[in-house]
């Protein structure tokens, strides 16, 4: 009896918290008349590893690792001490003209850990903004400026990737291809080429990955020839095209575009924001075709999901090239908060758990427990595919099992599967019609199983009247 009054009393918090929220926020990536009706709002109220805990004592699994940030579970004890010790020492101070610990080391070991290709010099500096979006940024404007200061003025333009995504600023959305976040904004973006994806969902019968991304990079080449001189970087998400569907691609492509930068003169980006600390099962996902990237961008899992922080790395040569007695041709890029030192020593102590706990080898682990358990919904009626690269799984959903009929975005049946899996305790938050799992590297076995079992009963519950 008396838990029933103290099970009440919490339900009646998780409501107040709704009511109260919907006062007086306004929710990222969301059409707000969907609240509370359509989509559930769910107050949280604490994390336990890959958990999430809702006010009224639900627990949830958290399949995408809160926007692909969170690496090692929420509220890890190491890292929270770390930005505890940090607080109470130096919260935060300006980083023109002052230097602090945590923004040195930080540095330093990311420096250690980057991407190297044999013969080409290695990314040398790191420049720090405080979330992905503003990280881009900062890579496309060094870019961009870097030639300026050769007198190479013009180099104005960027070459990114169809359905690629970087961004919500307007800068990175300039470089995305993603029309439900690009089009309405299309009047304010500067112009940018799109070269084709080496997306392997795209393959043609018959067609490899590795020749759909041959055939990729010849579109490539083809749009650095006809604006020879014009260009100043491609940007690219290794491996994973995340927001543009979990989209995967063969790693040869990588290779080939980077081969394409070298011939024409042009820096490339690499934007790992998403996939880079172990996401695809290397540290990094462009070491995988062992290419170096000329500017590396960095951010979501860098502080282990705990706070924002973005690093942009680059080398000596893209360094040197601002070094002049003007202040025009200095990087005056800033942020109030750049490398923030509650973010840096996060970042520091995430940095120290992948050394100790083998966090990469684990994860070798624990996708091939994901790979068993995703392998049978390939012979599901409305899945057209079943994908995976590292700690990342996706699964695309279509009216026929055939990737010629996707379902009628009215029906929503991404909205279903997500409603569906909630109500079973596990946070799904597909992309359209695309369910994907992306937990957080501590998730065990026990949660896996229960996650592939919530998606299919998603799966049949949202396909079953679409
Ligand atoms: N680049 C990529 C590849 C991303 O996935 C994202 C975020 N989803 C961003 C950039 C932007 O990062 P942020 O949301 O921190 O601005």
């Amino acid at each position: 009896m008396q838990d029933k009054t103290h099970d009440a009393m919490i339900i009646t918090d998780a409501d107040a918290w709704r009511s109260r929220d919907l006062a007086v926020l306004w929710h990222p990536c969301t059409q707000m008349r969907e609240h509370p009706d359509t989509l559930p709002l769910l107050p949280i109220e604490r994390g336990e590893g890959a958990w999430l805990v809702g006010y009224d004592g639900r627990r949830y699994l958290d399949a995408i690792s809160s926007w692909w940030t969170n690496l090692f579970g929420h509220a890890e004890p190491r890292i929270a001490a770390a930005i505890a010790r940090q607080a109470s020492t130096l919260e935060h101070v300006i980083l023109a003209g002052c230097s602090h610990a945590p923004a040195v080391e930080l540095a330093e070991r990311l420096l250690a850990i980057a991407p190297r290709e044999a013969g080409r010099e290695p990314l040398a500096k790191v420049f720090y903004a405080d979330n992905g979006s503003a990280g881009v940024e900062v890579a496309l404007k060094m870019a961009f400026h870097w030639f300026r200061n050769r007198g190479e003025m013009q180099r104005t333009k960027f070459i990114a990737l169809e359905n690629g995504y970087h961004g919500e600023t307007i800068g990175a959305l300039a470089v995305g291809d993603i029309p439900l976040y690009r089009r309405v904004y299309a009047p304010l973006l500067a112009e940018a080429l799109f070269a084709p994806s080496p997306d392997s969902y795209l393959c043609e019968p018959g067609e490899s990955p590795a020749q759909r991304a041959s055939r990729a990079a010849a579109g490539l080449r083809e749009l650095l020839e006809r604006h020879a001189g014009e260009i100043c970087a491609l940007i690219l998400e290794p491996l994973v095209q995340c927001a543009g569907g979990m989209r995967m691609h063969d790693p040869s492509y990588l290779r080939l575009a980077r081969e394409l930068c070298d011939a024409h003169g042009v820096f490339l980006i690499a934007d790992e924001i998403a996939v880079g600390f172990g996401r695809t099962g290397t540290l990094f996902a462009s070491e995988q075709a062992g290419v170096q990237p000329d500017l590396l961008c960095l951010s979501k899992g860098l502080t282990g999901g705990s706070l924002p922080l973005a690093a942009v790395l680059t080398t000596q040569r893209i360094y040197d090239g601002f070094l002049d007695d003007s202040r025009d041709r200095a990087f005056l890029h800033s942020h109030s908060y750049t490398g923030n030192p509650l973010a840096c020593a996060a970042a520091l102590a995430a940095q120290g758990i992948f050394e100790s706990d083998g966090v990469i080898e684990r994860n070798r682990n624990t996708a091939a427990v994901m790979r068993e358990l995703a392998q049978p919904f390939a012979e599901h009626a409305h899945v057209a595919d079943v994908r995976q690269t590292g700690m990342i799984v996706a699964f695309e959903l279509t009216k026929n099992g055939d990737k010629r009929t996707p379902f009628d975005p009215a029906a929503r049946v991404g909205l279903h599967a997500y409603r569906s899996a909630v109500a079973n305790g596990v946070l799904l938050r597909p992309l359209g019609d695309i369910l994907y799992w992306m937990p957080p590297y501590c998730v065990d076995h026990a949660a896996l199983r229960q996650l592939a079992q919530v998606t299919r009963i998603a799966i049949d519950e949202a396909t079953a009247c679409a």
